[in-house]
């Protein structure tokens, strides 16, 4: 892709239409028949014949994501968490290449080191938002996180299984459907023997509004957010309401 991949900062995965140029390239290696043999950081130019059955798996392995792909489709329905508001992105929205959007003269950049370039927003999939704030009773605000965030405006770990995957220039479907090494390719893949399966990591890449382990897993990443938010705002009522109460009747009105 020509552009940096840009990731969700509720569940750490791609906000990015799902793609996959390789799986493009493992018909061809299949039409092919055969690939160029790995060498340890390249390939190299001598080819090997692709063994019969391990062909078959491997076309199945096409034929099954093709099945599963449109449920990638939510990771494609995002907004933007502004100072202000909460804005959906639609097709009226430009998108430049590195995390700015721009619609009607008002401009956006969501990794926070460009935050200083224009008005700050963080990005997330519609979904996760909607999920923390039904589940948890939060709406996520850019203050409430902008510390814990790193320069692409990610928190330090989405679970150990993601993490993996997230940060890169192009988020690695594939590779993290077959939980591999990220950096990786087929004919490595080939030239191991290894069989194709969809793992367990495609959880992770559904509907948290309607995966149970992907809504469980990003419910654990924020719970710690939430309590700190909660002490921190038990904190000002205490301290404004109890050490300096006000002369008036708003006390009682409060409480
Ligand atoms: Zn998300």
């Amino acid at each position: 892709m020509g552009y940096t991949d840009i990731y969700c900062v509720i569940c750490g995965t791609s906000t990015h239409k799902y793609y996959s140029s390789n799986l493009e390239d493992l018909k061809t290696l299949l039409d092919q028949g055969k690939y160029r043999i790995p060498l340890k950081s390249k390939l190299s130019k001598k080819e090997k014949e692709i063994e019969p059955k391990l062909a078959d798996n491997y076309k199945k392995f096409i034929k099954d994501i093709n099945k599963v792909k449109s449920k990638f489709n939510w990771c494609n329905k995002t907004c933007l968490i502004t100072d202000k508001k909460v804005i959906k992105i639609d097709n009226k929205f430009y998108q430049d290449d590195n995390g700015g959007f721009e619609k009607e003269s008002e401009y956006y950049n969501t990794l926070k080191y460009l935050w200083d370039t224009s008005d700050r927003a963080l990005i997330c999939h519609q979904s996760c938002y909607k999920l923390l704030e039904k589940k948890s009773n939060y709406k996520l605000k850019i203050d409430d996180v902008a510390n814990k965030l790193n320069d692409k405006s990610l928190l330090k770990s989405y679970g150990k299984i993601v993490d993996k995957y997230t940060g890169h220039q192009d988020f690695k479907w594939i590779w993290f459907i077959l939980n591999v090494s990220p950096f990786n390719s087929f004919e490595r893949l080939l030239n191991d023997k290894k069989k194709l399966k969809i793992s367990k990591n495609i959880d992770f890449l559904m509907d948290p509004l309607k995966n149970k382990n992907n809504e469980n897993r990003i419910l654990k990443i924020w719970k710690s957010y939430n309590t700190k938010k909660k002490k921190r705002e038990y904190q000002w009522v205490y301290q404004n309401l109890f050490l300096h109460p006000p002369k008036v009747g708003l006390f009682i009105d409060i409480i």
